[in-house]
């Protein structure tokens, strides 16, 4: 497994989880250190990585206890996302995008031992479905935030008028000048109510 972290990213500690038919809980996570333990109440298994010298790569440093005492997930991994799915499945669905749902559960089965919810199912046909239509209705198309979606949002976690004013201030800029401003302005009022 070290190695494998060595290669890839955080991502490959969620692959191998999945392969091995366990969740992990992030007990604490910054840019530098990760701890992680098993989902299940009843297993202590942890897991610690930190990043190496050359501030790209992750390695694990220690997994203690060496097994788990949890008989793990056999189906329905919580890890197992719609968004980590589409990523792990995009290829063979773009190759054939007629595939059925029960036929997309038979693919991560064979690859990753694990089935989805049919809730999920239906998710992913939708996620990766229009994902497929953006590409090839705009293939060179950047895909962007929307400012509207973002400054509903905002209000809503920011209550009253001036988070949404500064919000639209940013996204309204035309230099980066005024948009370094209104940000660095609703950083300040975040910080003040926190
Ligand atoms: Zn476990």
């Amino acid at each position: 497994m070290e190695s494998c972290m060595k290669r890839g990213n955080m991502e490959t500690l969620r692959d191998y989880c999945v392969e091995e038919g366990f969740a992990i809980t992030v007990i604490s996570a910054d840019n530098q250190r990760f701890t992680a333990t098993c989902a299940a109440e009843c297993c202590d298994w942890r897991v610690h990585a930190s990043k190496l010298a050359d501030g790209r790569t992750w390695a694990i440093k220690k997994i203690w206890p060496d097994k788990h005492s949890c008989r793990g997930w056999t189906s329905n991994n919580p890890i197992c996302t719609v968004k980590w799915a589409a990523n792990k499945l995009m290829e063979d669905i773009t190759s054939n995008p007629e595939i059925k749902g029960k036929e997309r559960n038979g693919l991560l089965f064979k690859k990753y031992g694990l089935y989805m919810k049919k809730s999920s199912l239906y998710n992913l046909k939708n996620f990766i479905g229009v994902d497929l239509a953006l590409k090839k209705v705009w293939p060179t198309a950047k895909r962007r935030y929307c400012c509207r979606h973002l400054s509903r949002n905002i209000k809503k976690a920011f209550p009253g008028p001036l988070m949404y004013i500064l919000s639209w201030r940013a996204c309204n800029a035309t230099n980066p000048f005024t948009f370094k401003k209104a940000m660095e302005r609703l950083r300040m009022r975040e910080k003040n109510k926190s």
